[in-house]
């Protein structure tokens, strides 16, 4: 994380503020995530593995999907915002990280036909697993989502040989998982 610049994928009258542990406003009534809960999720999702193949929901910013990057997943990110996904391509631009495949769509749905992932991070909050991602992850693959409502908490759901594995984490806050794009 030290090596993203998270003052680019911030406006600029919020930049001296880009490296405080506090999400920040990004437009269209969106967030970028807090650091710490950005670090949590990655974590969580290697759990100490090669990173391999990931499909996040949710670029916002693109401050994540940049985190993911680094790290050395190859990275899929579905936005439904079509304006947030342009500036998100902006901002990985400046950021000179450019091999993350963004796709204008409803995460809802995740992206079979680039299934299946290793890990499937999502960074909007919805109110129960979708069917569609648990079924796009590979076996011994991770998803890691906020859920709730005004009670929020990130759940790691593992795909074993067994069946699923779900565990309940931090609390957290995020903005909600909408349906459709635009
Ligand atoms: N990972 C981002 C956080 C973005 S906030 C970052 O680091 O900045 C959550 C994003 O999820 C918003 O941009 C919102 O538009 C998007 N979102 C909400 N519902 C979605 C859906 N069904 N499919 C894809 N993106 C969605």
């Amino acid at each position: 994380m030290y090596e993203v610049p998270r003052h680019l994928f911030v406006d600029q009258a919020l930049a001296t503020r880009a490296y405080d542990d506090v999400s920040l406003p990004i437009g269209h009534g969106q967030t970028i995530s807090q650091p710490l809960t950005v670090a949590r999720m990655s974590e969580q999702l290697f759990a100490q593995r090669q990173p391999g193949k990931v499909l996040e929901i949710g670029t916002g910013c693109g401050y994540q999907t940049a985190v993911l990057l680094k790290m050395g997943a190859e990275v899929y990110s579905i936005e439904r915002l079509g304006a947030i996904l342009d500036k998100a391509r902006q901002n990985l631009r400046a950021a000179k990280l450019v091999h993350a495949r963004l796709v204008h769509g409803d995460g809802h749905f995740g992206l079979p036909e680039a299934a299946p992932f290793d890990g499937i991070i999502m960074t909007a909050a919805a109110r129960n697993i979708p069917e569609a991602l648990v079924e796009q992850l590979a076996e011994g693959g991770r998803l890691i989502m906020p859920i709730g409502e005004n009670d929020q908490h990130l759940w790691l759901i593992e795909r074993t040989s067994q069946g699923l594995q779900k565990t309940r984490l931090d609390p957290v806050k995020f903005v909600p998982l909408l349906p459709g794009r635009s």
